[in-house]
């Protein structure tokens, strides 16, 4: 008989099974109900801290409008790609006020963050050019470049010295592409990005920036990782996703206008695939009017940012090098990181685990992130929990106690 591959590899994967058996499986959680800081889950009431809505805008009444207008006028679906019949003006709008929000020329819309980067990436480059990417970009920038069959480089996280050096060191005779993350999404740091567009000058690359867990979070007005560092005229191209701060769900990548009319007319993850939805482009559209118009609701999230940083570093958690509203608690095991993550869902908080191979085994870590509309009370009943499960599971010391007190 034919030994039966497939069964032999699939019943390898052992470990959601023995998580599940533990009763500490910690992936694809039904919620019962959303209603942004608070969910429902398996009857109960739990404070959201794994969201990446960071400006808690999925709720917000004007948003919901936008969606629900575009339901009504556009119907619930486009029915095929925008290349050709689902395309519509509320998408070219929604591109028109990106392409200007982000300080661009033009925009183009994809219908996820993932398909972005596959697209652009795979796209503008090919066999004799080179792709220089951080070692801890998202996975679709790295689909994307192998998708594109170029010479692939990563360099160290963050680490200009060993940018240059494959800079100095890549043979390409034509297009040379550095893309990085703006806020790296595992553990909230920022790219060094006057050092990076500084080198991708010294050596003619391109720049582009991965501003997922940026738009809205970082620069005055949420406008990017490119307006933080006021470089956005030394950034080619700036991708972002609507699944975060803009409420929604789709992808965009803003640039030159020559640029995105090439990307319109070659990028495949366009092309062969429906365009995003009414509502969702609705949503999107009215979420990037109200972070236009609330720019104090960037502030009201860095407050948040601060205040939970500040009591968690108080506490003694290593908290690594986080700069933004992505807050990781680094526990350094696997199976504690599922078990602290689990035992906080006991007491009605949700933060995502992080473990190995997404981060080092060395690096696993529980992820929290702020949102602009978590309030006071929420954040001091997570930090309570928190802290006293960690110290349950010994990853935070407990205090002595002196019997002469
Ligand atoms: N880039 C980064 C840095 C991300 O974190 C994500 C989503 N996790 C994506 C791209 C993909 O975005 P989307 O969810 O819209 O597909």
């Amino acid at each position: 008989m034919v030994p039966d591959l497939l069964t032999r590899k699939v019943n390898k994967f052992q470990i959601a099974a023995q998580l599940k058996q533990q009763g500490i499986y910690p992936y694809f959680r039904p919620l019962e109900m959303n209603y942004g800081t608070e969910v429902i889950i398996s009857g109960r009431k739990v404070l959201m801290f794994g969201s990446n809505s960071y400006l808690g805008l999925t709720h917000h009444p004007k948003v919901k409008e936008a969606a629900r207008f575009a339901l009504e006028h556009y119907g619930s679906g486009c029915s095929g790609s925008r290349f050709l019949n689902g395309n519509s003006r509320l998408h070219e709008e929604l591109e028109e006020e990106l392409a200007e929000f982000t300080g661009k020329e033009a925009a183009i819309v994809f219908s996820t963050g993932y398909q972005t980067n596959l697209g652009v990436v795979a796209t503008l480059t090919g066999r004799n050019d080179c792709i220089l990417l951080d070692e801890m970009d998202h996975a679709s920038i790295i689909e994307g470049a192998r998708l594109s069959f170029s010479n692939l480089r990563k360099y160290g996280h963050n680490n200009m010295n060993d940018l240059e050096a494959q800079l100095q060191s890549s043979k390409c005779s034509h297009v040379k592409l550095i893309v990085s993350d703006g806020v790296f999404s595992m553990e909230g740091d920022i790219v060094k990005l006057k050092e990076l567009v500084a080198l991708a000058e010294k050596y003619h690359a391109m720049v582009m920036l991965d501003d997922a867990h940026s738009l809205g979070v970082l620069g005055k007005y949420g406008d990017g990782t490119a307006a933080h560092f006021n470089l956005t005229d030394k950034v080619d191209l700036i991708m972002g996703t609507f699944s975060k701060s803009l409420a929604s769900l789709g992808g965009f990548v803003a640039g030159r206008a020559d640029v995105i009319n090439y990307l319109k007319h070659h990028a495949r993850s366009l092309i062969f695939s429906a365009s995003i939805p009414p509502a969702a482009a609705g949503a999107a559209l009215g979420a990037l009017r109200v972070l236009k118009n609330e720019s104090e609701r960037v502030t009201k999230l860095w407050e948040n940012t601060w205040y939970m940083k500040y009591a968690l570093k108080q506490m003694g958690f290593d908290l690594g090098k986080t700069e933004t509203p992505i807050i990781p608690i680094f526990v350094r095991n696997d199976m504690l990181t599922f078990q602290f993550a689990s035992k906080l869902l006991d007491e009605g908080i949700f933060v995502n685990p992080v473990v190995s191979p997404a981060v080092p085994a060395d690096s696993s870590l529980i992820r929290l992130s702020l949102m602009a509309t978590h309030t006071i009370e929420q954040m001091d009943i997570a930090i309570e929990k928190i802290s006293s499960v960690a110290k349950q599971l010994g990853i935070l010391a407990a205090p002595e106690i002196s019997l002469y007190q």
